[in-house]
């Protein structure tokens, strides 16, 4: 992938954080503080700010500055998570990926933020996102396919009780909300495969 096609995969998905921080914060008040979309707000602003030179960097090096940049831009319970999964993804994923690299680097990522977090599928967090989207990618599910369980497992944490992060105090008052860090990991996912299949890099 060139630079101005890792330039324009980047703006796509901080595009899509920017277009629905508001909607981020809102889910955020319903069962956390309030500031999930300004987090993440704040964490794309200084990735945007670091481009074009970012897209001029090989995989593993773009993604170690996108993930220090989460890590210390975003803040919250999400800023460490986030940029643990972009740290750990560029880690395996190495300079020229193909399907199984990114596969299996996505896999990694997903395990570095389970033991980042203490946290596992089910207990209402963007792992919730994460895993089954990861293993829809593993089984070689097209752009279509991991667009609609990237978004279909957000929906899916509307009724799961919060056992990790600061939904968890409400406890069962948590029930019946979207997971606000469900809902933004799904909307990276589906802006980064909607870049990639414009792109003709995925089916
Ligand atoms: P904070 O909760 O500190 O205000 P954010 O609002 O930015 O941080 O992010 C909240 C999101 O972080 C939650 O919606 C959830 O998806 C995720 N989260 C919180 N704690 C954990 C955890 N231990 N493991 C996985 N995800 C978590
Ligand atoms: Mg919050």
């Amino acid at each position: 992938m060139d630079q101005q096609a890792k330039e324009q995969l980047i703006h796509a998905v901080a595009t899509a954080i920017f277009d629905h921080a508001e909607e981020l914060t809102a889910l955020d008040q319903a069962i956390g503080d309030g500031d999930h979309g300004i987090n993440l707000k704040r964490g794309f602003e200084a990735v945007v700010a670091e481009l074009p030179g970012l897209a001029t960097k090989p995989w593993p090096d773009l993604f170690k500055a996108a993930g220090m940049a989460m890590v210390m831009k975003v803040g919250g319970a999400s800023g460490p998570l986030f940029g643990t999964f972009f740290l750990e993804f560029g880690k395996t994923i190495g300079a020229e990926p193909d399907h199984a690299a990114v596969v299996s680097a996505f896999s990694r990522a997903i395990e570095a933020v389970k033991s980042r977090g203490r946290s596992e599928a089910g207990q209402k967090t963007l792992l919730d996102v994460l895993v089954p989207v990861g293993i829809v990618m593993s089984d070689g599910g097209d752009a279509q396919a991991i667009k609609a369980e990237a978004i279909a497992s957000a929906e899916r944490t509307v009724p799961l009780k919060a056992i990790r992060g600061r939904a968890s105090f409400l406890g069962e008052r948590s029930i019946g909300h979207m997971d606000p860090g469900a809902r933004s990991s799904s909307l990276i996912i589906v802006a980064a495969v909607d870049a990639l299949k414009n792109q003709g890099l995925l089916q």
